[in-house]
């Protein structure tokens, strides 16, 4: 696996890709690799002639706030990683290289951002939106590869690209999960053993709002009801939203006719984190 820094050799690099008549996959990650960012990899390289991972901790999706800084890196045990997987490039850019200083141009893709995470994390999606535009510029995959965890992420850049009529296949994959139940995300190393047990509420009250869709019950306000009762038993949590939206629009729906998307994040301690399923009436 070649590791890259400069733009200029990640598009050269492309460009021979390219005329060997070779189809690229691309797998863009802010790295502290887990099994989440695996499943990806592997499907990029199953379905594409060559695999590039990005490793980026993007500046702009964090706010000030927020956890840039500490935001847990370890390029040389991700890179090791990606070379036992069999991922061909590894592109890891400088901040300044993506940003130069004077950097000006954003890409937004307005309502959708504002909705969920967007309420408490204002600019987040746009800093999302603007690196992942950049980067398929610079790389120009084919097929570029996202997990369910990051659900709202996934529906707004499959928006961009549709409306900015990039030509690349989005694909959208499962959210891996500990045997617990526990969605993987690099901020789970933050988490303390008494924390980590208590991130458990997250999952539970998604298998229980899968569970009442099940038996029947189509009402969003009682499943979220009865989420919120599982969520709130672990005092260490707190609820920034427990939400059931609508697959394209992300609004708020009352009753779940068809498939709707379960959506909670929380905060435990210092830590946020996001989950969600998919809750499917059955035909
Ligand atoms: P990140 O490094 O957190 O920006 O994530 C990079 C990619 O990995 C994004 O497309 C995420 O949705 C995906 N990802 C993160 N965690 C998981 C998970 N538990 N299961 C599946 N995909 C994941």
């Amino acid at each position: 696996m070649k590791i890259i820094k400069k733009i200029d050799e990640m598009r050269s690099t492309v460009s021979s890709i390219k005329f060997q008549e070779k189809s690229i996959g691309f797998v863009p990650t802010m790295g502290y690799l887990h099994e989440g960012h695996l499943s990806l990899v592997r499907e990029s390289i199953q379905k594409t002639d060559v695999t590039v991972v990005s490793i980026f901790v993007n500046p702009t999706q964090f706010g000030p706030a927020e956890d840039f800084k500490e935001y847990p890196r370890d390029l040389d045990r991700d890179s090791e990683i990606l070379e036992k997987e069999g991922a061909d490039y590894l592109f890891v850019p400088e901040a300044d290289e993506i940003y130069p200083q004077g950097y000006k141009t954003y890409v937004e893709v307005h309502d959708l951002q504002e909705k969920l995470c967007g309420r408490s994390r204002p600019s987040h999606f746009q800093g999302v939106c603007t690196v992942v535009l950049k980067l398929f510029n610079i790389i120009n995959p084919d097929a570029s590869f996202f997990g369910q965890k990051d659900a709202q992420q996934a529906i707004i850049l499959k928006k961009m690209v549709k409306e900015l009529n990039l030509e690349l296949k989005i694909d959208v994959l499962p959210i891996i999960r500990e045997e617990d139940g526990l969605a993987l995300s690099s901020r789970n190393k933050y988490l303390t053993p008494e924390e980590r047990k208590a991130a458990l509420v997250l999952s539970k009250s998604l298998k229980e709002a899968e569970s009442m869709m099940e038996k029947g019950q189509r009402d969003s306000a009682a499943i979220i009801k009865r989420m919120k009762e599982i969520i709130g038993l672990e005092p260490l949590v707190k609820i920034d939203y427990v939400e059931i939206v609508d697959m394209d629009n992300l609004d708020p729906v009352s009753r779940i006719e068809k498939e709707a998307l379960a959506a909670i994040a929380a905060f435990i301690g210092k830590v946020r984190l996001i989950d969600n399923t998919i809750l499917r009436a059955k035909e």
